[in-house]
C-alpha cells in the first residue's frame, strides 16, 4: 500500500486496468474470474475496523440452475465492504447481475436483473460451513458471490404471472393464439 498519505479511511477497489487502487493491491491481470476475487486478509487485519469497498465488474462460469443462468458474457456486479472484527472479515453488500432463462409455461426466452443482499463472513481455517475460509491469507469472494447468485436464479421462471402456455395437443401459444386441435378449449 503506497497511497497512505491521504487521509481517507475507506479505499475503493475496482477491477480496472485505468485504476491505480486496483495495482495497489497487487491484483493481477487475468481472464480468470478467480483472481480479481481473491484479496489478502493481511489489509484488513493491520486495520481493524476499517471499512473498505470492494467494487469489482466480472464474468463468472457456472452460474446456471434448471430453469435460469447468467451466462459469462452478462457481467456480475460486485459491490461489497468488508471490515476485519476480531479473526473475522465481515462482508456486507449487494451482487447484481442480469439473468436469462425460458418461460416454463410457453417456453419464450425471458430475463431480469438478479439482486442480492450479502450479509456473510470470512473466518481464518473454517471449516464449519457456517463462515467462508480464509485460506492461505486469501479472502476468496468467488464461492461467495457463486452461492449467492446460484441460490437466487429463478428455477421455474415465468413471462408473466398469467401465461397461459402452450396447448399440449397442437402447441399453439394461448398467449396469442387460439388452439387449433381443440385440446386447451376442451381443458378450461
Ligand atoms: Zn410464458
Ligand atoms: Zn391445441
Amino acid at each position: 500500500m503506497s497511497n497512505r498519505s491521504h487521509p481517507s479511511r475507506s479505499e475503493t477497489l475496482r477491477d480496472g486496468s485505468s485504476d491505480r487502487s486496483a495495482t495497489s493491491w497487487g491484483a493481477r491481470r487475468s481472464p480468470h474470474a478467480s483472481s480479481s476475487l481473491c484479496l489478502p486478509a493481511e489489509a484488513f487485519w493491520r486495520e481493524r475496523g476499517v471499512h473498505r469497498q470492494v467494487v469489482i465488474r466480472v464474468g463468472i462460469d457456472g452460474l446456471s440452475c434448471l430453469g435460469s443462468a447468467v451466462p459469462p458474457s452478462n457481467l456480475v456486479d460486485i459491490s461489497l465492504g468488508l471490515v476485519a472484527e476480531g479473526v473475522t472479515i465481515l462482508v456486507d453488500g449487494v451482487l447484481s447481475a442480469e439473468w436469462e432463462g425460458t418461460c416454463r409455461r410457453c417456453l419464450i426466452e425471458i430475463g431480469g436483473l438478479l439482486t442480492v443482499p450479502v450479509h456473510e463472513m470470512y473466518r481464518q481455517d473454517a471449516d464449519d460451513g457456517l463462515v467462508y475460509p480464509i485460506t492461505g491469507g486469501i479472502i476468496d469472494l468467488e464461492p461467495l458471490v457463486r452461492d449467492m447468485l446460484l441460490t437466487s436464479l429463478p428455477l421455474a421462471p415465468l413471462c408473466a404471472e398469467g401465461c397461459k402456455g402452450l396447448c399440449p395437443g397442437c402447441g399453439a401459444d394461448l398467449n396469442h393464439e387460439d388452439c387449433a386441435c381443440g385440446l386447451a378449449s376442451a381443458r378450461r
